[in-house]
């Protein structure tokens, strides 16, 4: 069973649930017309399934490897990427201006989606450089803009970041790499990183490395920490790839998953560098090459819960196992209960995080067009939930999908595996999921809550409209988003953090669980009746979503009972 890209179901998000229709209303997004995106989703999608699905399991079984300090890519890899390249993929989101097709973060989302589910290991790759494309238009200079831009976008190069050190995982300000100026507008750099997405390949004719350290003047902590343009190669007088930079790949992780994708640990030795945006001001810039990664590993896990998702489903199709205990039933395993219940649920919980997923990209797209300070916040206040649930759905759906097929799953020939092992590093790199959830209910509620409660005003508003056709799943739908209100307005009520923190994954999941809910009910919606939308949606309202009440009582309990649990109680 191979990958089929979902670009109906994409469609169909699109068109009905998140509102692209809002975002091509703008000056700045017009050309995104349905036309225009439906023909890149059908082509995305075909390069995904007919190009990209095939390496996934060559990725798997064939890991990147360092030889003579030289990285070498699983067998095919550099035709996948060279497609991808011509494809002009890379360069989806960015400006025209150096190449870039300026579509909305929408459409990329989307395609980032398909790239995802038919090869993450390799589809890791541009999605580094699509960030780093991102950090590069809002904060370096013109002359870094020039030489780097057109080069990233066309796939020629490719992009990297570089937080990560032994003793600075997700506290990056204890960073310890170190820049000094070296009085000709270059700098050099010194320090070693760990777990870097990509540092090298043997297909793209120069690595890029955003680098993050600290100036001798740096203060310590976040606060004191500046970014870096590292090239592999120094680029010539023509901007074409020149001497070698003082920096190696010292060796590669071997890793539970993403076996295709290279992960280093990298030395910098006095490499020269160029400052990208101010001195010390380094975080402000990787922002935001993070939070256009964090929604692209949000659709990272979308993605293979799909591909799970697809490949249980063939299988539960095909095995027969037991007497079908329903009259006309197929005879094969779909039949009995419990599989239609990971089937099911599978499907259902796809559904929810893609649509979240979208619906924070036209969030993006809609304060990028607007600069109106409303969707700044709602684009900011989803980013962690889309990222945290997203990847949450692909590890659950991943898992069940293992399950579906009974003692199969648990042989690697089937594939089913793969995904649960790809996918698990969805939920810890670009923050893990804990960070996330601290993120949402700290700095993304430093507006004493108004961003979320202007949206659960909106989902209680659009629910209404479907109170006559759907009252019970309404009923539903609306109480659970009061519930996630009234819990939100204790959250905020909570001046320790600890309290906040406490509850944090739980809420996060909540949310997830309340705009799921909210996504199914439009659905039914449109499709207007008794349907496959609309069973679906019973299904995630009436068996998911009450979920969210065990959740929140969870948040209530703050942190001190958690606390009263002592190291040495936990060593009982
Ligand atoms: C395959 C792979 C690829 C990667 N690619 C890159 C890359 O390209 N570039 C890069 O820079 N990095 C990369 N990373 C690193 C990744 O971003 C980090 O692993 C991640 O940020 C977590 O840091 P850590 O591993 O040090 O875990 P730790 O920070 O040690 O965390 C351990 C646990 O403690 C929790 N925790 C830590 N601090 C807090 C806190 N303040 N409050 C609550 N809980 C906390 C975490 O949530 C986690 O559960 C990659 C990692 C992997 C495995």
């Amino acid at each position: 069973m191979t990958y089929t890209a979902p670009t109906r179901e994409i469609q169909f998000i699109l068109d009905h649930i998140v509102g692209l229709d809002q975002v091509r209303e703008t000056e700045r997004f017009a050309d995104a017309t349905a036309d225009v995106v439906e023909a890149i989703l059908q082509e995305a999608g075909k390069l995904s399934t007919e190009v990209l699905a095939p390496l996934n399991r060559v990725g798997d079984l064939e890991p990147a490897t360092l030889e003579n300090g030289v990285v070498r890519c699983s067998t095919g890899f550099d035709k996948g990427y060279e497609a991808i390249a011509e494809g002009g993929w890379v360069g989806m989101a960015a400006d025209a201006e150096f190449g870039g097709m300026a579509l909305p973060m929408t459409v990329a989302t989307a395609v980032n989606d398909m790239l995802s589910g038919s090869c993450l290991s390799l589809s890791l790759n541009p999605l580094m450089s699509m960030g780093q494309i991102e950090a590069l238009e809002h904060h370096a200079s013109d002359h870094l803009k020039s030489v780097y831009l057109p080069k990233l976008i066309s796939g020629e190069w490719n992009g990297t970041m570089n937080l990560t050190e032994p003793q600075a995982g997700s506290d990056v300000g204890a960073l310890a790499s170190k820049a000094v100026d070296n009085g000709d507008g270059t700098y050099a750099i010194t320090g070693q990183k760990i777990f870097i997405s990509w540092a090298d390949n043997d297909f793209t004719a120069n690595t890029c490395h955003l680098v993050l350290a600290r100036l001798p003047d740096g203060a310590k902590g976040t606060k004191g920490i500046s970014l870096f343009m590292v090239p592999k190669y120094i680029p010539d007088e023509d901007g074409n790839p020149g001497k070698a930079n003082s920096l190696r790949v010292v060796s590669l992780e071997h890793k539970m998953g993403l076996h295709g994708s290279p992960t280093a640990v990298m030395e910098y030795d006095g490499a020269t560098g160029w400052i990208v945006g101010e001195e010390h001001a380094g975080m402000k810039a990787m922002f935001t090459m993070m939070n256009n990664a964090r929604l692209g590993v949000g659709v990272q896990g979308v993605g293979i819960a799909e591909a799970a998702y697809q490949h249980a489903l063939a299988y539960a199709n095909e095995r027969k196992q037991g007497r079908s205990p329903i009259e006309n039933g197929t005879g094969t395993i779909i039949d009995h209960a419990d599989v239609r219940r990971m089937l099911a649920t599978m499907k259902a919980q796809t559904f929810a995080a893609r649509s979240i997923a979208l619906y924070c990209a036209v969030s993006i797209d809609m304060a990028t067009a607007t600069g109106s300070a409303d969707w700044q916040a709602r684009a900011a206040l989803l980013t962690p939930i889309a990222k945290a649930f997203g990847t949450d759905v692909g590890i659950d759906v991943a898992n069940l999908g293992v399950q579906v097929h009974g003692g199969m799953g648990f042989i690697e020939e089937t594939g089913a595996a793969q995904f649960g092992r790809d996918v698990r590093v969805t939920a810890i790199y670009e923050g893990t999921n804990g960070i996330q959830a601290m993120d949402l209910v700290a700095r993304k509620m430093m507006d004493g809550g108004e961003a979320a409660f202007r949206l659960l005003e909106d989902v209680q508003k659009y629910s209404e409209k479907a109170r006559s056709q759907f009252p019970e799943l309404t009923e539903s739908v609306w109480s659970a988003a009061e519930s996630l209100r009234e819990t939100t307005e204790w959250l905020v009520a909570q001046d320790d953090l600890a309290d906040r923190f406490a509850g944090a994954v739980p809420y996060l999941r909540a949310f997830a669980l309340v705009l799921g809910g909210f996504a199914h009910l439009n659905a039914a919606s449109v499709e207007g009746g008794d349907g496959a939308r609309t069973r679906l949606a019973q299904f995630f309202v009436k068996r998911l979503l009450p979920e969210h009440t065990a959740l929140l009582q969870h948040v209530r309990e703050g942190a001190s009972d958690l606390y009263a649990i002592t190291p040495e109680d936990l060593a009982l």
